[in-house]
């Protein structure tokens, strides 16, 4: 089949999809307290995710991301993973991921490592206690810890995901870095993006530039930047003194978007073209309308790359949040 190439001649091999809206946490940056979740009949069934899946590896996809709001606890979700598992061994598929708040890790990890997934991206803002039930509102840390232990006993590499937050985690800058190199974790910190209403935090108090965290590191450790480029808004840099890779992900104040190689389904079946533009593509009727025959939604799936923008339009510049994007992340997948 031919491959999903876009407009400015991008080829679409990673695909993230959100499982779920619901989640165990609230973290502030994220929801609000009160979420009212989908109707449980809007949710693809997880064989309508096999299926959607399924189609876009058999165009070309090779990497998939599972999140959500909180993965792992979608009912039966590992039931999901486990289909996956005949695209990996087919070859087709050559990565099966999931980004998870961890809660739920020291009950699932194994059996992801048993459905062939290597690697995880555990979301973690903080360490300290105090700090960390705030932030997620609902979450404790002791519990995310063990997750993290079961992951890494489980034989799963681990990345942190730490958003970055003025006034919240600077001066844990230091603390996180230590913690992850002693346990021989990747880390990545993510600039705060404006997503969803969730109230009246003030965002642009919340923001905290990744170009001055790292001035803040370059002033302890030696830092080189790493070519590596994984077609999203990463970019790397190798700590000297310990070997250790950190990851800046900053979508607002650089553009990424020419090497852009993503798409994300939503738990609705929603396909997203861009993380930062609100049109979007009703992949479920094409799916749900035709139960028996792919080729409908393979045409809505081609249609829809077809209109994937050149950039996004987030901009903090003129100090108001302009670009913002109304729908949450937790809709969309991080
Ligand atoms: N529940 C899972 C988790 O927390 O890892 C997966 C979904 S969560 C929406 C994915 C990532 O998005 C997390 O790392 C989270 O910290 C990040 N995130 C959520 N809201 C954000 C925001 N407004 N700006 C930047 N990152 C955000
Ligand atoms: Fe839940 Fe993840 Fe959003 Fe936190 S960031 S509320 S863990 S979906």
């Amino acid at each position: 089949m031919t491959p999903l190439i876009d407009p400015f001649q991008r080829a679409i091999n990673y695909l993230r999809v959100s499982v779920t809206d619901r989640c165990d946490f609230r973290c502030v940056y994220c929801m609000s307290e009160n979420m009212t979740f989908l109707p449980k009949k809007e949710l693809l069934t997880l064989e309508e995710l096999d299926r959607m899946c399924s189609t876009f590896i058999g165009m070309g996809v090779e990497k998939l991301r599972i999140t959500g709001g909180e993965p792992l606890v979608r009912r039966d979700i590992m039931t999901f993973f486990r289909a996956m598992t005949r695209h990996l061994e087919a070859g087709t598929l050559k990565e099966l991921t999931l980004t998870t708040n961890g809660s739920q890790l020291e009950r699932f990890a194994d059996a992801l490592y048993d459905a062939g997934v290597r690697r995880v991206n555990i979301s973690l803002d903080t360490l300290d206690e105090q700090k960390f039930a705030d932030i997620t509102r609902w979450g404790r840390l002791p519990q995310v810890l063990k997750g993290i232990d079961a992951a890494q006993n489980a034989g799963l590499r681990v990345k942190i995901n730490a958003v970055a937050l003025k006034g919240f985690n600077e001066d844990e800058l230091f603390t996180m870095t230590d913690w992850c190199a002693s346990r021989d974790m990747d880390l990545t910190f993510i600039e705060v993006m404006p997503m969803g209403d969730i109230g009246n935090e003030d965002r642009l108090g919340q923001y905290w530039k990744l170009s001055e965290l790292r001035d803040e590191l370059r002033k302890q450790f030696t830092l080189t930047d790493l070519p590596e480029r994984t077609g999203g808004p990463a970019r790397y840099v190798r700590i000297e003194e310990t070997g250790q890779k950190i990851g800046f992900i900053t979508p607002l104040t650089h553009n990424f978007c020419e090497s852009c190689n993503r798409v994300r389904l939503t738990c609705t079946g929603e396909l997203f073209m861009c993380l930062g533009q609100e049109d979007n593509a009703d992949l479920r009727s094409a799916l749900r309308n035709h139960p028996d025959s792919n080729a409908p939604l393979e045409q809505a799936i081609r249609d829809a790359i077809l209109r994937k923008p050149k950039g996004h339009d987030f901009d903090y510049s003129r100090q108001t949040v302009d670009g913002r994007v109304s729908r949450h992340m937790s809709h969309t997948g991080g």
